[in-house]
């Protein structure tokens, strides 16, 4: 998907998940870590906005390992999780980048290239609604935003919390 999808997307992921996190939903800055880690997957495609402003990694990344590969992967997010905890990060902190991340994976996953998750292995899981770019990609972040909003307005992330304790 395009780097406003997934900012869109991992905002919303973070307003949904942060209550069933028990941490601080509004908070300006996890919100703004959330959004971070929703455009950090895309660190190998040198043409992506994260990519852009990462050159020379962002093609040295694509180069050596492609794009959809290793930072799209389940490897990527147990990395992200191990260095987070390795460097003292904030319990806040380190939720809401890997929780952006994991939005990322999840909104890539809905289009036809779909993911290599269990990277190196080759197999790729895709559920494909639209291709990235696609006048349809706005009409399912429009969908996710929707239903995510539904879901919080009637107030199904407080009972689902209630019932994970
Ligand atoms: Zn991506």
């Amino acid at each position: 998907m395009m780097a406003r999808s997934h900012v869109v997307v991992g905002a919303a992921a973070w307003l949904a998940a942060a209550p069933l996190l028990h941490l601080p939903q509004l908070d300006a800055g996890a919100l703004t870590l959330a959004v971070a880690g929703a455009l950090l997957p895309d660190v190998d495609h040198p043409q992506s906005w994260v990519g852009r402003r990462t050159r020379p990694l962002s093609t040295l990344i694509a180069a050596v390992l492609g794009h959809r590969g290793v930072t799209h992967s389940a490897l990527a997010v147990a990395g992200l999780v191990v260095l987070l905890a390795q460097a003292g990060a904030r319990r806040l902190t380190a939720d809401a980048l890997a929780i952006g991340y994991l939005s990322h994976l999840a909104a890539d996953l809905l289009t036809p290239r779909g993911l290599r998750l269990a990277w190196p292995l080759r197999r790729v899981w895709a559920v494909p609604l639209c291709r990235t770019g696609s006048p349809a990609e706005p009409l399912i972040v429009l969908a996710l935003v929707g239903g995510i909003g539904w879901w919080l307005w009637h107030g199904s992330a407080p009972a689902l919390a209630r019932w994970l304790r």
